[in-house]
């Protein structure tokens, strides 16, 4: 009965893995996925996230009960505290619901769901270009989707005026996509002054900004300026909703952990949306995993471990920094054709190079480079020693 079944194709990102481990050869790197790696090309796993696990370990009282359908209470109210701020007025008035979700993938389909089902306006603008799952995600919640520009390839920067106008003219009430900071995969962010006039403009229009926050205290290094986009809308008292991944910032990938917050206009409506919100998790997958937001939850609210977490945060962000420098360097030192100054000017954790899908296929097949078709580079999987051959793999593909 499923001999018609056709092969599907590979995802654009996650397929660059697979295509990555057949490659026998030595020199091969991966700058694919966004997951952070070392010095030495091996993925982290923190201090403090060994030491709160050891923490779980030890304490008796630890079981392995379902979690409510909205998962580890403690959970989220830190989760909401770190983004939001600890002093945020809507976390005091409590208008806020927060639920536990699969990471942030699991946080904007939630959202998106809740969306289709209780928003008047079900079409949800998102940047062009953006992280490849974000369109397939609404689609699937039920969302119509429609692009606003962003991304300019001339001065491979923000295209303000066209996000501007495209959202000026989007329809009043919809749904508008933003990435909290370090956006994917361009690493261009507007400015404060910018993200103030995209705050008027919503708010002027009533439509409702749903953030994606992927990387809180990967671009700056500080998680209190990572967060500052999501604070100045939630300090004009209106309504947003956010999804909260702790893959990147704690580096807890594989345990799926993140949250979804909706702010809400009174506690009153909080509470109902919460009840909503259960409705939407209940049939897709009952409750979240315990493991993961255990591990969150123990280091968010300890200062200790807190502060240590921010300490090996920073570091990631500095490395990723440094790697930027390190290849811009490399490819001035080549004469590598080209204004290259993009390269330490975005942030975050990928480099938008500008190579068109023909370079990168030169890239894979005669450096072992693996990366996406639009030329976007994770810069977290490279290190000192892989830098050169990068440089001379972007050399010979805008020279030959
Ligand atoms: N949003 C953006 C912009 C991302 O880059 C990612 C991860 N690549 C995610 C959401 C979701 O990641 P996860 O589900 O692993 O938290």
């Amino acid at each position: 009965v499923f001999a018609h079944v056709a092969q599907g194709p590979e995802d654009p990102i996650l397929g660059v893995t697979v295509a990555y481990n057949k490659d026998p050869s030595p020199v091969k790197v991966n700058l694919g996925v966004g997951a952070y790696r070392t010095e030495e090309g091996k993925p982290l796993v923190l201090n403090v996230v060994r030491k709160a696990e050891q923490m779980l370990v030890n304490d008796p009282s630890r079981v392995k009960e379902y979690l409510p359908i909205t998962g580890l209470a403690d959970f989220n109210k830190l989760s909401a505290k770190l983004i939001f701020g600890a002093d945020s007025p809507a976390i005091q008035e409590n208008r806020v619901a927060t639920v536990q979700c699969l990471s942030g993938t699991g946080s904007l389909r939630v959202g998106g769901e809740f969306l289709a089902r209780h928003y008047h306006e079900r079409t949800i603008y998102i940047p062009l270009p953006t992280w490849g799952n974000h369109p397939k995600v609404f689609t699937l919640a039920g969302l119509s989707v429609k692009t606003y520009r962003y991304y300019d390839p001339a001065t491979r920067g923000l295209n303000f005026q066209g996000l501007i106008e495209d959202l000026g003219a989007a329809p009043s009430g919809a749904i508008v996509l933003l990435h909290a900071c370090a956006h994917n995969p361009t690493g261009v962010d507007p400015t404060p002054e910018q993200w103030e006039q995209i705050r008027q403009l919503i708010r002027s229009k009533g439509l409702l900004p749903f953030f994606d926050s992927a990387y809180q205290g990967f671009a700056s290094g500080s998680l209190d300026a990572d967060a500052q986009s999501v604070r100045i809308f939630v300090a004009d008292g209106g309504e947003l909703l956010t999804a909260q991944s702790y893959a990147k910032n704690m580096g807890l990938y594989g345990e799926r952990v993140g949250a979804l917050s909706i702010v809400c206009r009174s506690a009153d409506v909080a509470v109902r949306v919460e009840s909503q919100l259960k409705l939407v998790i209940r049939p897709m997958y009952s409750n979240p995993p315990i493991h993961g937001a255990s591990i969150v939850a123990t280091i968010l609210k300890d200062r200790e471990t807190y502060n240590e977490w921010t300490i090996e945060l920073k570091a990631m962000a500095d490395r990723i920094i440094s790697m930027r420098h390190q290849l811009f360097d490399a490819l001035k030192a080549r004469g590598t054709p080209g204004d290259w100054s993009h390269i330490i000017k975005q942030i975050g954790m990928f480099t938008f190079t500008g190579l068109n899908s023909q370079q990168v296929a030169f890239m894979t097949k005669d450096f072992h480079i693996y990366m996406t078709s639009d030329g976007r580079i994770s810069m977290a999987g490279l290190s000192s020693k892989t830098v050169p051959h990068l440089a001379d793999a972007i050399h010979a593909a805008v020279t030959t």
